[in-house]
């Protein structure tokens, strides 16, 4: 069948770009408020459940890992039965039911509601991102830019979540910001469920064909389980990485609250604006960046997956060095706050950090897993990240007693060491991917055949 395209890309990318970018809204709305709303007192006209801040923090952080640690069930589900299509609808489904359960004033459906958001995400995200990796071919040279608009979908959303949710549920009504997010995830599913014809042969369940069943039997090549040697050492550098971005809502929000002189000509800028920098700077250059990194390829130069890795972990790093500018320049300031302008460039540093890292190691993911653990893997993936999100708590408390410069010389020395490390190890990783990452401009679109034949 010819691939239908829009600009340059198959039409599906663009289905699951809207379905993902709603699923965001609903995910990063509904956390916008999540502890606001936990600690908000239980009277006056928007009543809240009056816990204490400590407690709000640990459920928010428990939610945060395990949202995405259940990621690597959903991919399982993937795999054995559902296939990632399939997944990807009954968790979107999970979602809905889950924001509305949120939105009703009773603590038995909030906490129902969060086992369904945990469960639909898990079984949403892995998936989701994996169908990307299937609408290109093996060797098909438009596969990173491919994972680099869907990132991008995803920032989109993850812009507009805060500033709607957000301002409803803080101003208005906490539970009318929860059907909000809800609403944003039916809107994801009837794109989803509307675009799904440009989804043909994307995502079905792969038992159902000769040469998956031949697969299925089949133990993994030596050439498979190399491929999954260099995931795993990908994913350790995947979790410091998480672990040092996610400061951003703990302790980076707590020092932007108390520490960095956020006036702007008179006007105090909210602290919980800098939440909204991220995805800010990720759908702003998240386009020049992508074409930054294929022109570099383009010349010939290094630009494997795990050397852009390298190269974001050593810019995470410097990013932390801004952060300790900032707290050196604070003990020498009268007021003893640190400029706007080191926080500006810190996150700024993590956006491009993560542009390196992010949606390079989803693409990585569907290139170098074995085709009957594809969901799997990517699920994989995603506990990792709920791991590195749980670390990045760690990391936060510690700064309560050694103090914000020790945490962040901490990070920095961390991103700095696992950064050279794999520079070291560029080469030797690159020989274990056995060229899954070569670009081939015509290829059969036979991933499978061609596991068979090694
Ligand atoms: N911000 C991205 C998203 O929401 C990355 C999340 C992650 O992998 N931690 O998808």
């Amino acid at each position: 069948m010819q691939e239908q395209t829009m600009w340059g890309h198959p039409k599906g990318l663009y289905i699951l770009f809207f379905t993902e970018l709603w699923e965001r809204f609903s995910f990063y709305g509904m956390r916008a408020i999540l502890v606001l709303y936990l600690t908000a007192q239980t009277t006056g006209d928007n009543p809240g459940l009056d816990w204490t801040s400590k407690e709000a923090l640990a459920l928010y952080g428990w939610y945060g890992m395990f949202v995405y640690f259940m990621g690597i069930f959903g991919g399982a589900i993937a795999d054995k039965w559902l296939g990632q299509k399939q997944s990807v609808l009954v968790g979107g489904v999970l979602i809905i039911l889950g924001q509305f359960s949120i939105s009703i004033d009773s603590l038995m459906t909030f906490y129902s509601g969060l086992i369904l958001l945990v469960c639909g995400v898990g079984l949403l995200k892995p998936n989701i991102s994996t169908m990307v990796g299937g609408l290109y071919k093996k060797g098909d040279i438009r596969r990173d830019a491919g994972f680099t608009i869907f990132y991008i979908g995803i920032n989109i959303g993850a812009l507009a979540a805060p500033l709607l949710v957000g301002y409803i549920g803080e101003t208005y009504d906490w539970h009318l910001g929860f059907s909000l997010a809800g609403i944003g995830m039916i809107l994801g599913q009837i794109v989803y469920v509307f675009g799904r014809k440009h989804l043909q042969g994307i995502g079905d369940l792969l038992k159902h064909s000769a040469t998956e069943a031949h697969l299925a039997t089949k133990p993994l090549s030596k050439v498979e389980k190399d491929r999954l040697i260099v995931l795993l050492l990908s994913f350790l550098i995947v979790i410091v990485f998480w672990a040092a971005y996610e400061q951003a809502g703990g302790l980076m929000n707590l020092y932007a609250r108390d520490s960095v002189d956020r006036l702007l000509f008179g006007w105090e800028i909210p602290t919980s604006w800098f939440q909204s920098l991220h995805a800010f700077y990720v759908v702003l250059i998240g386009g020049p960046m992508a074409v930054i990194w294929l022109r570099w390829s383009k010349k010939g130069k290094e630009s494997s997956a795990v050397f852009k890795m390298a190269v974001g972990m050593i810019i995470m790093a410097v990013s932390f060095l801004a952060l300790m500018g900032a707290v050196y320049d604070a003990s020498l300031s009268a007021i003893g706050k640190a400029p706007i302008y080191w926080l500006l460039l810190s996150y700024f540093l993590h956006v491009v950090a993560e542009l390196s890292i992010s949606p390079v190691a989803l693409s990585f993911i569907t290139k170098l897993a074995p085709a009957k653990y594809a969901s799997l893997t990517m699920g994989a993936y995603f506990a990792i990240v709920g791991i590195g999100n749980k670390a990045a708590g760690l990391l936060g408390e510690a700064a309560q007693e050694s103090g914000v410069m020790t945490v962040f010389a901490i990070i920095a020395t961390m991103c700095f060491i696992v950064g050279l490390l794999v520079f070291a190890l560029v080469k030797k990783l690159k020989t274990l991917t056995h060229g899954a990452e070569d670009e081939i401009l015509e290829s059969p679109h036979d991933e499978e055949a061609q596991s068979i034949a090694e």
